[in-house]
């Protein structure tokens, strides 16, 4: 059966449509429309001129305007020294010199090779994720890690000349956490023992990882009146200004694994972080 549109159709075979004022107008149909568009666009343009005479006779000439002065970009306090625990996959080989206890194989799932979960692999996936945020920002950012995994006594080297002789900083240091029955989940915040400003910076991270997850939250509350866990690991005790060791998640628990690698559960880390080391930039003293 023929179309309504038959004669439509053809035309629109037979002929280019032609576009006039952001509209197609196919063939001649329309040439009625066409002409009162042309009329009406010329009538406007009449209309520019004119105004365009009449602004000739009675400005001033414009002069150009200065170009305005180069926006300084923000000069931040800290650099920020980022650590991520362990070594990681090269070639499909584990490079770590922790030995045993930094990767878990699980019964089912797909990790980073099959069914076993890398930690130096995941940390590193959440700490450039944190890295190119920051570097958005404009924040100078100093890693303490590579492919291989650098002896802690080196990472803290390069923390701490990096803070002495070129710029101030404070640490965050990657890390997720397992336990010896395998079955703890969450995520926990390490500081070193007593107070020092590494505490407020633990809190505030606390606070706003606790937005995205609030089920997940361990802390130790009830000890010292802090959400942070407390213990002298190198990379936060030996290392100069502000410092962190976040353990996220449990990557010996399936579910918790699970997690660490959703995406959308790596960008809202992230995103706790990144605030949380925006306000330390505005707020904490070394
Ligand atoms: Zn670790």
């Amino acid at each position: 059966m023929p179309s309504s549109n038959e004669q439509e159709d053809r035309e629109d075979k037979g002929s280019a449509p032609v576009e006039f004022g952001g509209e197609s107008y196919i063939g001649g149909n329309d040439k009625e429309k066409l002409v009162e568009k042309i009329t009406t666009a010329k009538d406007a343009l009449t209309g520019i001129e004119v105004i365009a005479e009449r602004l000739k006779l009675t400005e001033e000439p414009i002069e150009p305007k200065p170009c305005p002065e180069p926006i300084e970009p923000k000069k931040w306090r800290y650099a920020i020294f980022v650590d991520a625990g362990h070594g990681t996959l090269k070639n499909g080989i584990h490079t770590t010199i922790a030995g045993m206890g930094r990767y878990w194989t699980h019964k089912q799932g797909k990790f980073h090779q099959g069914t076993t979960f890398y930690e130096g692999v995941s940390n590193r996936i959440l700490a450039e994720k944190y890295i190119k945020r920051l570097e958005e920002l404009g924040m100078k950012v100093v890693r303490t890690y590579s492919d291989s995994d650098l002896s802690l006594s080196d990472r803290v080297s390069i923390i701490n000349y990096h803070h002495e002789h070129i710029q101030e900083g404070l640490t965050l240091s990657f890390h997720s956490n397992a336990s010896p029955g395998h079955d703890a989940r969450g995520i926990e915040y390490y500081t070193t023992i007593g107070e020092t400003t590494s505490d407020p910076l633990a809190q505030k991270i606390w606070e706003e990882t606790k937005i995205f997850f609030p089920n997940f939250m361990r802390s130790q509350h009830h000890i010292d009146g802090d959400a942070d866990y407390e213990k002298n690991f190198d990379i936060i005790f030996k290392t100069k200004g502000p410092a962190v060791l976040l353990e996220n998640f449990f990557f010996d628990h399936y579910e918790d694994a699970l997690l660490l690698m959703d995406e959308e559960v790596q960008d809202k880390l992230t995103e706790a972080l990144v605030k949380a080391t925006v306000w330390a930039q505005e707020n904490l003293q070394q």
